[in-house]
């Protein structure tokens, strides 16, 4: 039932960023500027189609066929709800299926159908009625006319609009209660009248939107916007409302309240919706579409308690359970999972009161009348629970214990208990307590104690009973539990009506164990409000006169300026309590909450009535004046000169004391006396009361004499100082032992000495010195002689302890029971031993706590156990001041202790001392909670120093001692610091002082998290805050002269400096080596990640699949923006699939489908796989010679049914079956030992096999393969090796080789004929035939490739192809024939168009390419290195061409994608709507016009338009994205250098960058298009129409951009200039937010917030770009803004809500980049290279990407040499 996990917002919703919310909100509330009507007018059709998104099933709820059926649900639905309206008109309507039929039905049969709606018997006649006016006046039809609707019965406006909307489809404003909130909280209307209302926002809407609208902001009413309590935090149109913060704002806050979209199938339904399932549809399928589908609680059954009369009262309580932060159940954990933290929320009712005093229940309380409706209902994890009662219940607990409702979240109400004995019936509102606040008494005459209690200490049965209460003869019973208080020493029973309640829902819940309920005890009834008060007089003394007084002011200014306690408490940063405890006048101020006080006056308005001066005074007259009689027991603290008449135990050694002070002043020397004693023996007593106090009171031997105190303290040679200049008799040094516990120079403790020595030749000198420093203070000479005789504090006697027991009360006229003194004597010496000297402070606590709790004027054994004894006393009284903080207060006060501590020693030695901290050291809201420790008189204040009062806290309590050692190595890094900062200040904050880089990040937890900050005072977070910019000072520089570097091409140099760099951070480890490590860790890797990055960047043009997986490794290594950007790189190159083999030459043949591929390798291994689309499986390898030179040659042929492979090397030939697997030899064929085989080929028509050697060409005859007959070879001469071979499909064989000629032959079976041979005067290396034999390939050794067309025995040259860097090895036509694919020694292969012979890819290897062949969709190469490669022929290239391109427009959907360029069609068009992109036909200009370079495809694919050099426009609409016949309009006086087309495709700017004016042009379906404005702006470089076809904007060529309201085109308004610093070149408008960004010449994007256009204001920039940012544009969920920059780099940012982060820098291009483009989860872009290329956007697609298309790991040879300093490891 209690949620396990903080639920998050449904991911169907749009995120907003909550700081653009927030920064939105702020400007819209802003007074004095008003948004502009086009503002608002945007952003409200913004918000629209936000909603639109997010609710696209946003229809009515109610169901009906027709206009009827809806008129008539819709007046039934009033008061209640629609979907019981749903459940009830399917009978009506089959009962009166028309109006005609409900007029003539039977009233009583239409009541009894209705009744489930309640109010039936009314809506029955109101729907008669209504059904009669339709029969009389409108002949039985429902008007379509809203003035006619409006005169029917019970219709109104509202009801009209809602049946013209839906049933007429006549666009209407539905304003009901959620329609009217919102309008208003969106700003669109001030008005209350639903008239006025509807009148507003009809301005802001195109009417054909107006019933949409309608139904959506009903939903988001309903779902997100609340009318208590919005949903802010996960609204989506957070952003874009000016409320934004009347709901919370937190997003885990605000998801908990978004109970509809969290209901089991929402998300499955709207995916339905977005599919196009129609609402009819899916109600058929059992969708509950009115109501979600909703959570049942499984425990709402009833359970009765008693009966209640008729005039009961309501009332609700709070069952709030929470997890309980650092107080969890000791017991054991519960089997269902009831974790230790689980808790409840209770509170003990006030013994003052009247009615159940001090019992113990749930927070809650009577319903007030401003709790609402009582039937009004929410929505809860539970089902639907009573809004009243839940407001009631949570207002009442937070009127009682303070906390803070947003953090409770309500699952559910059980069902109201009937309670006679008050007559209520109480509602129980079951809740969770999501953000937990501060709870305690907020009005002490109402509640006692508020606390929480672990559920598991309630379930365990050894707390558990049967409370008993009789009332004459009747005894009641109910359950009980008695558990402990946590964070105190006292327990409670709950019992009665709460016990009853809690017993239940433990049960109900499946918590409860099985506990005896036989076992009775009487109910700890309190006596009631006129029983004798509980405090003696003398312990509570009555406030001083003017308390009343003061205390009533401020209440009075609190109520004149309507501030809550609450509210002041957060101003003043103050815990509630303490605040009601000033305005009650319980108690005061103390001095260290002076700032605080006056804070509270401020906020109250009191100082500018009096100075706080005044004020201060009245506090100070208003103070108890102390009596020394008020509490004669100090607790820790130590008896004070004040309290000599207190002080009891020691009179010997005072006596003792005394004498040798007095003997001293006549002695020589220095006149020093030490009195020593353990930890606790009391000296600090003996000093104060006996010495200070008692010696020197009248009578005394001391009376007279002057005297001054001190302790070291943290500047103990200042503090001497002092002292001696006050001239005293004698001084006291007490807590000598500091000056060597204390933080600081080893030359100190002698200084003070000396200094001590010098001033007891003029006075007496008495020390107090802890006995465990005795031998360090010996090694001082100036102490020597004074520890030669010391005063010892011993261990005490029985009487002596007996006095220090009884003597304080004795002396304020009270008495201590003998039975308690004896107990004490007991506890304190057992048996009869002495008193452990130690014990005393805590015996001083327990008498100070058994004072408190004592009732009477006799402490006794009860009060003292009360106390906590002796064992417990200080662990309860801190535990109780502790309790009595809220969580933050406790946070602080752990950082308070922790800082009154100190490491003294290392290793085991170490010890754990207290320090002295000076007030303005203490962390934030450490006043208070020194405040509230010191009352307690745990801590003491010393002038400005505080410090505990005693070390007995360090041992006894046990908290503190968790913290402590929790914390023990940052305390002792927290000193190492300390004294680093005392020497950066001594030094006047020298540079040089600071922390060094290398040591820094061993202290870079203390800067990150606050938690440690708080133990930090505030000059040694300065000191570490400046370390830390030095440190990044320092960075920034590296990375500034990296960069630098960088661009010299010398980066790995600087990298490896980074490295370094961060290796001497990671040396630098002394403490925290764990954490440092980390850090450590984390500067190598990324230095590692940059450094592959570059790596993969330098490779990737020989070699792309190594880059890609090194591209990778940089990223898993750390996702640095190199490491990302290299990724991300690696998908707009087209990197191949790879395949490892042996190195040396190999050879590919395959079969033009693909399903067969051979590779014959150096080895002597023949491959072959029978998938061309799976090559990383099923292959299947031939050993076919031994080893090398192993084979040179195979090829493939597919005849009758089989597939042959004919494959030769040195010496061999053999024939091959590869038809499946495994392979047969059929023939191996004698061609002679030494005979060099370079060429094989099979005869299209599966008739010859020939096979190249020396001099000639050797032929068999296959027709039996089985059984190949030898042929006459074909002589080509002598020395003439056979490279290459080509057989025809006519029996022509080619053969070519070092002849320097393509020798041909006419053959026929043994017949052959030589023909003319076609002279190449160089090495054949390579032949090919198109399929048909009309086309000839041979690559030369000359770096050329000549093509041939083949006409019977004509050959003549078609073509010749430089353009490699080395002799091509291997040639091969595609199966299409329409391009050839060539293998270059240069390590590329190549693919060229035979249409225009255009190189359309270039596929770089790292070796020789010896062999290329293009099948199915890929070219597959095999290369010297002997890696198999095979090349996905779609790439990431969409477009190439020789010239620049410099535009790129896509519409909406992505479908068609515009470029325009220098080539031969100005505007290129293709289809992305396929899986690959494919080029359209261009758009071409009208006969005798030019066209010029501009082209913009409209968003909705309709239309690209352009222009012409005579500036006109021209429109070719599309269909189906091929362009058809232009439409013309003359536009500007210059050549058209740039379109934009508006989201309807409406309307249309065209400018030049040359021209003085912009024009706007519209066009419709029934009107041609003509130009309607022009717009001035003087050279226009870049201009854009944002998302609502609203505002234009354009940057001319003066620095400006001006934005244009064209709302209405034909009459364009300018709204606002703005201004740069150099000439804007890009512009784009985020598409979901109202943002501008505008790329500079200068290489800076700077982001304008343009929700009012008529008020820009620059919102963030970026200058990462080196050159003009030419093209911008946001990603379609505007996170991202991409750039393409002339400094040869496209790139990505991530869009803040002010800034533009770096996300990636991509340079797979490596040219100047001229636009860019978002296509789907691409990002397009185009420059100077006329490259059209993609990147994947995110990283992680990327390495998906990479992953799937590596074939062959990086191997760990290759990663060593181009990994530097990172293990090998597996990447996917
Ligand atoms: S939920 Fe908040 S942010 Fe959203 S519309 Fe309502 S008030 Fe505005």
């Amino acid at each position: 039932m209690v949620p396990t996990a903080v639920p998050r917002p449904p991911a169907h919703l749009r995120v907003v960023d909550p700081a653009k919310a927030r920064a939105g909100a702020a400007r819209r509330r802003r007074t004095g500027a008003p948004e502009s009507p086009l503002a608002l007018k945007r952003r409200a059709r913004r918000i629209n189609a936000v909603l639109a998104e997010a609710y696209p099933y946003a229809v009515a709820e109610l169901d009906f066929r027709s206009p009827y059926e809806l008129l008539v649900a819709t007046v039934l639905s009033a008061q209640t709800t629609d979907v019981r309206v749903n459940a009830t008109t399917p009978r009506l309507f089959a009962a009166c299926p028309t109006p005609r039929a409900l007029a003539e039905a039977d009233e009583a049969e239409i009541q009894e159908i209705i009744r489930p709606l309640g109010f039936y018997r009314a809506k029955t006649r109101a729907i008669r009625n209504l059904a009669q006016k339709i029969v009389d006046d409108h002949d039985g039809e429902v008007p379509g006319r809203l003035e006619d609707l409006v005169t029917l019965p019970g219709v109104g406006r509202k009801t009209a609009n809602v049946v013209l909307g839906n049933a007429f489809g006549i666009p209407g404003i539905t304003v009901d209660t959620h329609f009217g909130r919102l309008a208003r909280r969106f700003g669109w209307t001030a008005e209350e009248d639903p008239v006025k209302v509807e009148r507003d926002v009809a301005a802001l809407f195109d009417p054909r939107d107006w019933t949409d609208l309608s139904q959506r902001l009903v939903y988001h009413g309903r779902r997100i916007c609340h009318s208590r309590r919005p949903a802010c935090g996960v609204c989506p149109v957070a952003d874009l409302c000016p409320s934004y913060g009347e709901g919370p704002t937190d997003t885990a806050q605000a998801a908990a309240l978004l109970k509809y979209e969290f209901a089991p199938g929402r998300e499955e339904l709207l995916e339905l919706f977005l599919a196009g399932r129609s609402r009819a549809q899916l109600q058929a399928d059992g969708w509950p579409l009115s109501s979600g589908r909703q959570l049942r609680m499984e425990d709402r059954e009833p359970w009765r308690i008693g009966q209640i009369d008729e005039n009961y009262r309501r009332s609700a309580v709070l069952i709030l359970f929470g997890a309980l932060d650092d107080l969890p159940s000791r017991a054991a954990e519960h089997a269902e999972g009831v974790g230790r933290d689980l808790d409840v929320l209770l509170v003990q009712r006030a013994a003052t009161l009247r009615s159940h005093p001090g019992q113990v229940a749930f927070p809650g309380g009577r319903l007030d009348p401003e709790d609402g409706d009582l039937h009004e209902v929410l929505s809860v994890p539970g089902g639907e629970v009573s809004a009243a009662h839940v407001r009631a219940a949570v207002r009442e607990a937070e009127e009682e214990t303070g906390l803070d409702p947003h953090g409770v979240e309500v699952l559910g109400a059980l069902a109201p208990v009937p309670l006679p004995v008050s007559n209520h019936l109480v509602t129980p509102v079951l809740g969770w307590w999501r953000d937990v606040s501060p709870v305690d008494v907020v009005d002490h005459a109402e509640s006692s104690l508020v606390f929480r209690v672990p559920v598991l200490d309630l379930i365990d049965p050894a707390n558990r009973h049967t409370a008993t209460v009789t009332r004459g003869r009747q005894t009641y019973r109910s359950p009980a539990f008695t558990v402990p208080v946590p964070g105190t020493a006292s327990t409670v029973t709950v019992w009665g009506f709460t016990g009853v309640l809690l017993d239940r829902v433990l049960t109900a819940l499946g918590w409860a164990v099985p506990w005896d309920t036989g076992r009775d005890l009487p109910a700890p009834l309190v006596p009631r409000a006129h029983d004798p008060p509980r405090r003696l007089p003398v312990a509570s003394p009555p406030p001083g006169p003017e308390r009343p007084r003061l205390a009533e002011q401020l209440s009075a200014a609190r109520r004149r300026r309507g501030l809550s306690v609450r509210a002041l408490a957060a101003s003043c940063r103050l815990p509630a309590s303490t605040i009601q405890g000033w305005l009650s006048g319980a108690h005061l101020p103390g001095p260290a909450l002076r700032e605080e006080f006056t804070a509270l006056l401020d906020a109250l308005g009191l100082t500018d009535e009096r100075p706080a001066e005044l004020w201060w005074e009245d506090v100070n007259r208003s103070r108890t004046p102390v009596r020394p009689d008020s509490t004669p027991y100090v607790g820790l603290r130590s008896y004070r000169p004040e309290d000599e008449t207190h002080f009891f135990g020691r009179t010997a050694e005072v006596a003792v004391l005394g004498e040798r002070v007095v003997r001293l002043v006549d002695a020589g020397g220095p006149r020093i006396l030490a009195v020593v004693g353990a930890s606790g023996a009391g000296k600090s007593s003996l000093l104060g009361a006996g010495l200070l106090g008692r010696l020197r009171a009248e009578g005394g031997p001391l009376h007279g004499w002057s005297a001054v105190a001190t302790t070291p303290g943290l500047d103990p040679v200042r503090r001497l100082e002092d002292a001696v200049a006050a001239t005293p008799d004698l001084l006291v040094v007490d807590q000598l032992e500091e000056l060597w516990t204390g933080a600081r120079e080893a030359e100190e403790p002698g200084r003070f000495l000396d200094r001590l020595a010098a001033a007891s030749r003029d006075r007496v000198v008495v020390v107090g010195l802890r006995a465990d420093f005795f031998g360090t203070a010996s090694r001082h000479a100036e102490l020597r002689t004074a520890l030669e005789r010391p005063v010892l504090l011993g261990a005490l006697t029985r009487e002596q302890l007996e006095r220090i027991v009884v003597g304080p009360a004795e002396a304020v006229g009270a008495r201590v029971s003998p039975d308690l003194v004896g107990v004490i004597l007991r506890d304190v010496a057992p048996r009869g031993t002495e008193a452990g000297v130690g014990l005393l402070p805590m015996l001083s606590q327990a008498m100070l706590g058994t004072w408190e709790h004592a009732r009477t004027r006799e402490l006794t054994v009860a009060d003292y156990h009360a106390a906590g004894g002796i064992t417990e006393a200080v662990e309860r009284r801190a535990e109780e001041v502790h309790a009595r903080l809220g969580p933050r207060e406790r946070e602080v006060a752990r950082a308070v202790f922790l800082r009154l501590v100190r490491v003294v020693g290392t290793g085991t030695s170490a010890t754990v001392v207290r320090t002295p901290v000076l007030r303005e050291e203490l962390p934030e809201g450490g006043a208070a909670v020194v405040e509230e420790f010191a009352r307690a008189r745990l801590l003491t204040i010393d002038r400005d120093e505080i410090q505990l009062s005693h070390e007995a806290l360090l041992d006894h309590w046990s908290r503190l001692s968790r913290w402590i050692e929790d914390s023990r190595r940052d305390l002792y890094v927290r000193q190492q610091l300390q004294r680093a900062t005392q020497m950066w200040l001594a030094n006047d904050r020298d540079p040089l002082a600071l922390i060094p880089l290398g040591q820094l990040a061993s202290f870079r937890d203390w800067t990150g998290d606050p938690r440690q900050q708080a133990l930090l005072s505030s000059a040694e977070r300065e000191y570490l805050a400046e370390s830390e910019r030095h440190y990044e000072d320092a960075l920034e520089r590296q990375k500034r002269s990296a960069r630098e570097i960088e661009r010299r091409g010398h980066v790995a140099l600087v990298l490896l400096a980074l490295a370094v760099c961060a290796a001497v951070v990671a040396g630098a480890l002394g403490v925290r080596a764990e954490r440092f490590q980390t850090v450590a860790e984390t500067a190598r890797d990324e230095a590692l990640s940059r450094q592959t990055a570059l790596e993969a960047s330098r490779i990737r043009g020989e070699s792309p699949n190594l880059a890609s997986q090194l591209s990778l490794a940089a990223y898993r290594m750390a996702p640095t923006r190199e490491g990302t950007s290299a990724l991300i790189d690696a998908t707009a190159v087209n990197a191949p699939e790879r395949w490892l083999g042996p190195d040396g030459a190999s050879r590919l043949a395959a079969l033009d489908d693909g399903s067969v591929v051979a590779r014959a390798a150096g080895d002597g291994l023949l491959s072959v796989w029978r998938d061309s689309d799976r090559l990383a499986e099923n292959r299947e390898d031939l050993a076919v010679v031994d080893g090398a030179p192993g084979l040179s040659d195979v090829d493939l042929l597919a005849v009758d049914g089989r597939v042959l492979a004919a494959v030769g090397g040195l010496g061999h030939v053999s024939l091959w079956d590869v038809t499946g697997a495994p392979a047969r030899r059929l023939a191996g064929l004698d061609v002679g030992a030494g005979t060099p085989v370079n060429a094989v080929v099979l005869s299209p028509d599966g008739r010859q096999l020939l096979a190249g050697g020396r001099g000639e060409v050797l032929r068999w005859s296959i027709e039996d393969p089985g059984a190949p007959a030898p042929l006459p070879a074909l002589a080509l001469g002598e020395d003439a090796d056979v490279l290459a071979l080509a057989a025809a499909p006519d029996g022509t064989v080619y053969a070519g080789g070092t002849s320097g000629e393509i020798t041909r032959y006419a053959t026929d079976g043994a017949r052959a004929q030589r023909l003319d041979p076609v002279p190449t005067g160089r090495v054949v290396r390579a032949l090919d035939l198109a399929d048909d034999g009309a086309r000839l390939a041979a690559g030369l050794s000359a770096r050329e490739l000549r093509l041939y067309d083949v006409e019977g025995e004509r050959v003549s040259r078609s073509g010749t192809l430089t353009d490699f860097g080395s002799w091509i090895s291997d040639v091969s036509f595609t199966p299409d024939g329409e391009a050839v694919v060539a293998a270059s020694f240069d390590q590329n292969a190549y693919v060229h168009r035979l249409s225009d012979l255009a190189r359309i890819d270039s596929l770089p290897t790292a070796a020789r390419v010896t062999s290329a062949l293009r099948v199915g969709e890929r070219v597959l190469t095999t290369s010297q290195d002997g890696t198999t490669r095979a090349w996905d022929r779609r790439g990431p290239v969409i477009h190439r061409q020789g010239e620049p391109v410099y535009q790129l427009s896509v519409d909406r959907q992505h479908t068609v994608l515009s470029a325009v360029g220098v080539g031969p069609d100005v505007v290129s068009l293709f289809d992305l709507s396929g899986e690959d992109p494919r080029p359209l036909p261009s758009p071409e200009a009208p006969p005798g016009e030019t066209l010029w370079y501009a082209g913009a495809v409209a968003p909705d694919a309709s239309l690209v338009a352009g222009g012409t050099e005579d500036g006109d426009v021209l429109v070719w609409p599309l269909d189906g994205g091929r362009p058809e016949e232009p439409e013309r309009a003359a536009a500007i006086e210059a050549g058209i250098t740039g379109a934009d087309v508006t989201t309807d495709a409406g309307t249309i700017a065209a400018w030049s960058e040359v021209g003085s004016e912009i024009a706007l042009l519209r066009r419709g379906p029934e009107a041609p298009l003509r130009r309607v404005a022009t717009i001035p702006v003087p050279g226009t470089e870049a201009a854009r129409f944002d998302a609502d076809s609203t505002l234009f904007a354009a940057a001319d060529d003066t620095n400006g951009v001006e934005l244009w309201d064209v709302s209405d085109p034909a009459a364009p308004r300018r709204a606002a200039g703005l201004a740069l610093d150099s000439v804007a070149t890009s512009i784009a408008f985020s598409p979901v937010a109202d943002l501008l960004a505008v790329g500079t010449e200068a290489g800076r994007v700077r982001l304008w917030d343009v929700a009012d256009p008529s008020d820009p204001h620059p919102v963030g920039e970026t200058s990462d770009a080196l050159s003009s940012v030419k093209g911008l544009q946001f990603s379609a969920d505007g996170t991202l803004l991409a750039g393409a920059s002339g400094d040869k780099f496209v790139w990505m940012w991530t869009v803040g809500a002010a800034d533009l982060d770096v996300y990636a820098a991509l340079s797979a291009s490596g040219d100047r980049m001229n636009d860019v483009r978002f296509v789907g989860d691409r990002l397009v872009a185009t420059g100077d290279d006329g490259v059209v290329r993609s990147w994947l956007v995110r990283a992680e697609d990327a390495v998906e990407a990479v992953c799937a298309n590596r074939g062959d790991p990086i191997t760990e040879d290759e990663w060593r040499r181009h990994v530097t300093g990172a293990p090998y490891r597996d990447l996917c």
